[in-house]
């Protein structure tokens, strides 16, 4: 059985996979910042991402095979935090992964980074990214991105990244449901901004949760150079 390290494990998205991982039995540590959940079940590391001792010292110690780097700063953070953690923390992260047991890992990138302000219909994962990203979060997210994939194969690591949009769901502190919750509860359900016609991706967070698992249970498949038929790891995975 594979043991799981959630970096950023205590974030919306990292307690969403830990909270999954645990429903199926799976052992599985979280290294973050800062601890915010007790569970008796979790093994916690508190530490910072571009601290290559403690990320070391926390994926030997908890015996993780499979790496989830879920852990980022927020869009509005200072351009410098984006380039230490996204860029520099990505790359510590893959220094010390396989040299301490990890055998997979899984980045959560960002469907931002190919977003140029157009509009984008019917795109899929060969659009290219921007020259000039829009932010200092997409630029990051993309190097961070292009760090893990050039990864792949190398050190005895397998890698993956997976680009959600936008996620809404219950342990969201920061995103659109805290501000959608306050709108409701201030009467302001009437409000439209221009003419009701742009689309926009939102994706519940236990779907991104699945991707992310499934992305895992691929890779650790591979690692034991078990071929099998995408059915057969929807079911083995996901079995109710
Ligand atoms: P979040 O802020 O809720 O969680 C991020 C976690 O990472 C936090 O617990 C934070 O403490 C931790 N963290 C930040 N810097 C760290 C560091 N230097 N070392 C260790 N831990 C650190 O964010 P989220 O919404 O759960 O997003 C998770 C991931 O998904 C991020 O990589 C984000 O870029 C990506 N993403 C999010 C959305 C969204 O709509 N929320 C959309 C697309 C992609």
């Amino acid at each position: 059985m594979e043991t799981y390290l959630v970096i950023g494990g205590c974030g919306f998205l990292g307690r969403t996979i830990v909270q999954a991982l645990l429903a199926r039995g799976s052992p599985v540590a979280v290294f973050d910042l800062v601890q915010r959940y007790f569970d008796e079940k979790v093994q916690y590391f508190t530490g910072d991402l571009t601290d290559p001792i403690a990320l070391g010292d926390a994926i030997k110690k908890s015996g993780a095979t499979i790496l989830f780097h879920t852990a980022s700063p927020h869009y509005d953070a200072p351009v410098a935090v984006h380039y230490k953690v996204n860029v520099d923390g990505t790359k510590t992260l893959l220094e010390v992964a396989s040299a301490n047991g990890a055998k997979c890992l899984v980045y959560t990138s960002s469907a931002g980074l190919i977003f140029n302000s157009g509009d984008a219909r019917d795109i899929d994962e060969r659009v290219p990214i921007p020259e000039n990203p829009l932010s200092s979060y997409n630029k990051t997210k993309g190097i961070a991105e292009e760090l893990v994939l050039e990864a792949n194969g190398k050190n005895g690591l397998l890698t993956v990244a997976i680009r959600p949009s936008g996620i809404y769901g219950p342990l969201d502190q920061q995103g659109m449901g805290p501000g959608i919750a306050k709108a409701v509860r201030e009467g302001q359900t009437k409000v439209q901004v221009g003419s009701n016609n742009n689309l926009t991706d939102w994706t519940y967070v236990d779907n991104v949760v699945k991707a992310h698992i499934l992305a895992a249970d691929r890779l650790s498949e591979c690692t034991r150079g078990i071929k099998l038929k995408r059915e057969e790891i929807m079911s083995k995975s996901f079995r109710n």
